[in-house]
């Protein structure tokens, strides 16, 4: 747990959030400001701050993630498509660095 992060404090259940779904390895939140229908954040419980922080011992971690994607695919209404999204580093967009996978259904997303 990192003091000041907002995903550590969501995991720790020190902030409120939409707990979508949990296992021991990672948390599924609503995205505060969704971009979809469908907009969930996928976050490991570890904290890592970003990509580039992953290590050789978090490949079970990262698999985790797809199969909790995989997971949620199966809960969502229509035709199972979804987008996952990274965003690395700030000139990527991203705000929140505790690395977590966008979870994006509900329209059609075909522009990139
Ligand atoms: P990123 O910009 O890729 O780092 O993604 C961070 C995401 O976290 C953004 O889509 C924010 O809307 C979302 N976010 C920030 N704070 C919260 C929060 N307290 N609860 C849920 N989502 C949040």
């Amino acid at each position: 747990m990192i003091q000041d992060c907002i995903f550590c404090k969501i995991i720790q259940k020190q902030l409120p959030a939409k707990i979508i779904a949990e296992n021991d390895e990672v948390i599924v939140i609503q995205d505060i400001a969704p971009k979809a229908p469908i907009h969930y954040l996928i976050i490991p419980k570890k904290h890592i701050q970003d990509v580039q922080s992953i290590e050789q011992e978090d490949k079970g971690l990262v698999g985790s993630l797809f199969l909790m994607a995989k997971e949620l695919s199966g809960k969502i209404a229509g035709s199972g498509s979804f987008r996952l999204i990274v965003n690395n580093g700030a000139d990527a967009g991203q705000s929140v660095f505790h690395v977590h996978s966008h979870f994006l259904s509900g329209k059609k997303m075909l522009d990139f």
